[in-house]
């Protein structure tokens, strides 16, 4: 994987995605955050963190597992089908509360997911090959329904992003 270089979020446009959506981390930084928190990730996912998901991977179309901050006012594991929300990280001086070790989708600026060679997609297949890490959560991926999909364009319209 080609990794973009880091860049500082301190401007308004990076500022506005910690208000309305999360990056992904790396399955690399796992160590990192454990570290960070002194606990492992299973015990923070629920709380600080969240498990996202790629629908339909390169792994025969299985949803890939991803590793994500989670949003305010979110209290189960799995981030929802419309991904939008403020990230509890970020605190009221509009600064991210873990800047050192913030996701590794969080260092581009603005946060552009969808560039030319659909970045999000190519985090997602980073972490298809560590699976396994999320097997004691029993997380099931539920089936997407049409309001899903309907709330999902609504919130993209809302922020921008679709
Ligand atoms: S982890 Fe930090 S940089 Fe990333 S969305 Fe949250 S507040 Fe913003």
């Amino acid at each position: 994987m080609n990794k973009r270089p880091d860049t500082s979020c301190k401007c308004d446009v990076c500022r506005s995605w910690c208000d309305r959506r999360v990056g992904w981390f790396l399955p690399e930084q796992i160590g990192e955050i454990e570290k960070h928190f002194k606990k492992p990730i299973a015990k923070l996912i629920g709380n600080i963190l969240a498990v996202d998901y790629w629908v339909g991977g390169k792994d025969g179309g299985k949803d890939i597992l991803v590793l994500c901050p989670n949003f305010v006012g979110n209290d189960g594991k799995l981030i929802p089908f419309s991904p939008y929300g403020r990230c509890v990280f970020y605190n009221e001086r509009k600064e991210c509360d873990i800047y050192e070790i913030r996701p590794y989708e969080c260092r581009w600026p603005t946060h552009d997911f969808h560039g030319e060679e659909n970045d999000h997609e190519i985090v997602a297949h980073e972490w298809s090959r560590v699976q396994n890490i999320f097997d004691e959560l029993e997380i099931e991926v539920p089936e997407a329904s049409l309001f899903d999909v309907l709330n999902f364009m609504k919130d993209g319209l809302i922020s921008g992003d679709v």
